[in-house]
Parts: structure tokens; sequence; C-alpha cells
């Protein structure tokens, strides 16, 4: 990667690096990276945080913005397309849509905002570098041009950025594409990922694997996509090393730098002089119900199980209902997040069978969108059936609360698979949806001291990566000298110029 020079910089100025930050559009994405440009302007960096115009009319919504700017003086968010109008739903069944459409409509307003940040006073100062969503190549091909030095950030785990990186060898050896249960064994193991023989089945590769032909445009987009990502200066990975060191090491075939930085929340309790002031601790998208944690306040420890998909993922009816009788039958308190938008079709929850209302009322508890951290964190949580998002995977194994997993697509199912098979953190009950088996499963995990073991050991871990001296903790420091240098080589070459 040619660096280009700084040209506003004199020897005996301080260095502060300019960081222009690049999300994808979408929750998931969104919030580790608004937690790094948090973390980074900490340290007095200068930073752009780009959203999409939706995402970023959301946010206005939801976060106290002129807060953050008061906290962050060099702190700015600008926002450019997604390309979709504002009125599409943006959600699972449309996501494809959101992906094709940011990356075909995006790159031009980015690239013109780059070239306007770098145009001071007529002279040519571009950002120091660019933190851009690992689903975003076009911001490398865009850095490229304009010489500015790209770190890619990929918000999957490092077992499932591995796995993406052997797409092509799977389509190659007939693996993939599959379209599901009675197309192929979908218990058949996979062996041509080193490192993950005999870990991985059919049913545990990537959502995306699941279609009928191997040119489907979401699978080549995602083959490109991770194809691109060694073309940038360095990658990072929201996880920590006690828990992928394997896989992260693997990954280095493929990147001279790779700084694992998880769990982020961690990160940030340890550097930031008053964590409560997170910004991107709060609903970002959704408004929260805080109602739930005074709900959580009346129950025993470790008596409660915790029910979210995520920002995405939605249910049919069929589903919901088996899940609702799953949770009732289980005779556990339940608190579930139901989205107003995450029922599909018409009748949605309007018609609930009357046992399962009363059921509710006597010992659930159901909200819009909750404060998951918070909730994960309280003492009456005893267990997590999630959908495998990978923050969500984090946030619950940094909290020590097992998982139930049920994954739909993306990278959730080999994030489930790795709880279950690799950490031993919980279970998987992916491509079934029945009430008993949620009930046994629900039973199972509050009840099995086996996983609670595992999983504070796992919590225990993760905190002491992102202590000082942890893995964590030394990476972003790292990660910190390195756009240091970089700026710094910007000034000295600059000045070599004059
Ligand atoms: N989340 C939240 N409140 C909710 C549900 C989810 O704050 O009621 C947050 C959660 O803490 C996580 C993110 O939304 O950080 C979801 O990200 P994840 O990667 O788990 O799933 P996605 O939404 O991308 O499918």
């Amino acid at each position: 990667m040619v660096l280009r020079p700084n040209r506003s910089s004199t020897m005996d100025q301080p260095v502060v690096p300019h960081v222009v930050f690049l999300p994808f559009p979408a929750q998931g994405h969104v919030k580790p990276m608004l937690m790094l440009a948090e973390l980074l302007s900490q340290a007095g960096f200068e930073a752009t945080f780009i959203n999409s115009n939706h995402i970023q009319h959301r946010l206005e919504h939801s976060i106290n913005i002129a807060t953050m700017y008061r906290r962050f003086p060099k702190f700015q968010f600008r926002s450019v397309t997604d390309g979709l109008p504002s009125d599409h739903p943006r959600s699972s069944s449309s996501i494809v849509q959101l992906l094709i459409s940011a990356r075909d409509e995006t790159r031009t307003e980015f690239r013109n905002l780059l070239v306007n940040l770098g145009q001071k006073n007529g002279r040519w100062e571009p950002p120091t570098c660019i933190i851009a969503d690992g689903i975003m190549s076009f911001a490398i091909d865009i850095a490229e041009e304009l010489t500015i030095p790209v770190i890619t950030f990929r918000t999957f785990s490092a077992c499932c950025t591995w796995t993406y990186f052997h797409l092509t060898k799977l389509i190659e050896q007939g693996e993939v594409p599959f379209q599901g249960p009675g197309d192929v064994d979908m218990d058949k193991t996979i062996t041509c990922i080193p490192g993950l023989e005999g870990t991985l089945r059919c049913r545990d590769l990537p959502g995306i694997c699941r279609l009928k032909e191997a040119n489907d445009p979401l699978l080549q987009f995602f083959i490109k996509e991770t194809a691109a990502m060694p073309r940038a200066y360095g990658v990072i990975l929201n996880t920590f090393d006690g828990l992928e060191a394997s896989m992260v090491s693997k990954l280095g075939s493929f990147f001279s730098k790779i700084y694992t930085l998880g769990p982020l929340q961690g990160l940030f309790d340890t550097f930031a002089k008053s964590p409560s002031a997170r910004t991107s601790f709060n609903g970002l998208l959704w408004k929260e119900d805080r109602g739930c944690i005074s709900w959580l306040d009346f129950h025993p420890s470790r008596s409660v199980i915790y029910v979210s998909f995520g920002s995405l993922v939605c249910l049919v009816r069929d589903q919901l209902l088996e899940f609702w009788h799953g949770l009732v039958n289980s005779g556990k308190p339940f608190l579930w997040v139901l989205r107003s938008d995450s029922i599909l079709g018409e009748d949605g929850v309007s018609e609930v069978p009357l046992e399962l209302k009363a059921a509710t009322e006597e010992r659930g508890c159901i909200v819009d969108w909750a404060p998951q951290e918070e909730v994960l964190a309280h003492p009456a949580i005893g267990g997590f059936l999630t959908h495998s998002g990978w923050n969500s995977t984090l946030e619950s194994i940094f909290a020590g609360v097992p998982m139930i997993c049920w994954p739909m697509f993306a990278d959730q199912q080999v994030n489930s698979r790795c709880v279950s098979e690799l950490w031993k953190i919980g279970f998987d009950m992916k491509d079934k949806c029945e009430r008993a088996v949620i009930e046994k499963l629900v039973r199972d995990l509050m009840e099995s001291d086996e996983i609670v073991k595992s999983t504070d050991e796992f919590a225990r871990m993760a905190r002491d990566s992102v202590k000082e001296g942890g893995s964590s903790y030394s990476n972003l420091q790292k990660l910190i000298e390195d756009i240091k240098s970089i700026s710094l080589a910007g000034k000295v070459s600059s000045s070599n110029a004059e």
C-alpha cells in the first residue's frame, strides 16, 4: 500500500490522524464500527463516520448527537445514499437488495465525499486511513485510486471469515450450493476447510450456501467481497484470541496485520473515561424499552430466558407460535424481543391463543427492543435464545450467558456450530422449530451445570482480553500506534517533498 503524504502537517505539529469509517448500513455493522470510532476518538483521533442517509436519519432520532459532538469535537457524522427508496423495509427478506444496492449506488457519493474531505484550503490533505466494512470492497477500490490506506473490518467471527475464504473451494468440490434437506445429507461432514474438518457439517455452512446456482448473485457477492479483503493494509475482527486463536492464526495466510479487538464493548469499559456515556451503547436504531429491566429486577438469579433474533430476522406465524408454546411450556419466565417489523404475514401477533396470552401475562415480558447488553448482564438472566448474530453471540459470551441457537442466514449457521460444538457454551437447534424441542432445550440449558461452567470460563477469558495487557487491549494500542505511524509517514514524506 502506497502511503499518501499528509501535506498539511509540519514537523513541529502533533500528528492528529483522521480516520474515515464506513460501516455496512445495518445495526449489527454500525454498532461495532461506532464503538471503534468512539475508542479512536477517545485516543484523540479525528473521525468521520459515514452512514447511509437511512441509518443517519434513524440515528438522529435515537441517540443524542449533540452530546457526542461535545464529547468528541473532532468527530463528525456524514451520510451517503444506499440507493433504496426511504420506505424500503431493509429487513431479512430484502437484505439482498440492500447488499447489492449499497455496493452499486454508494460508491460515487462515497468517493465524492472523500475527495471533499481531502480538499482543505485548496490543498489535498487526505484522511490518514479508511476503516471500511469487510463487505464494502468498493471502498478499497476508491482508497487505492486516491492512495489512502484502508483497513477492512469484518464484523464476523474469525472462524466464519475463514469459512468465507473457502467458498470457491466448496463450490469446486461440489459441496456448495445445495438447497437443503432432501437435496443433500445435511449432516455430512465438510472436510475441505483446514482447521474445521470434523467441525462443520453441511447444515453449518453459511446461509448463502443454500442456493440453487453457484452463480447466484448473493453467493458471488460474498466470494468477491471476501477475496478483496487481503488488499487492505490489515483486518480488524471483533473477537478475542482466547476464543479463536487458531482461526486467527490461519487468517494470517491472507493478512499481514490482524487486529482482534473483541469484545469491543469490553474494551470500551477499559479505555473510556466514562463507559456509561458510550453512544453506541444506546439503542441505535430502535427506541429501547427499559421497562424490561425493572421486570427483571423482580426475578431470582439465573431464572429468566432472554429471547431475541436481532435486528433483521423475521418469523412466519407458525414459527412464532412454536417459539411461544415452547417458551410457555418450559415453565421458565421469559423476556422476548419481538420487533414490530419481525412477523411476516398479515395476521401477525394479533390472534394469539388465549392460553399463551394468559401465560405471558403471568411469567413473560415482550418488548419491541431491549437494552440487550444490559439485559444480558442482569443477574436474573440464565439463558439466551438467539439467532446467533455475531454481536449477540459475543455479547452473550462476555456476559457469561449460555445460548440456545436458532440461526437463519449469513454467518449465523457457523456461529451456532461454534457455540455448541467448539466452545460448548450452548445448544444448536438449527433447522428445527418445534415447540417440544424448544421446551426441552430451555429447561436443559437453564439446568446444565456443565454449560454454565464453560460459559463462565469463556466470560473470564473475554474479560482478561480487554484488561490492561490483555490481547485485545494490546491490539487496540497497536492499531492506534500503526495509524499514528501511517500519519507520521505522510508527514515525513510531505516535509521531504517540500
Ligand atoms: N440488540 C439490542 N436490542 C435488542 C436486540 C438486539 O440492542 O432488542 C442489539 C444487540 O445488542 C446486538 C445487535 O443489536 O449488538 C444485533 O446484532 P447481531 O450481530 O447479533 O445480529 P443482526 O441484527 O446483525 O442480525
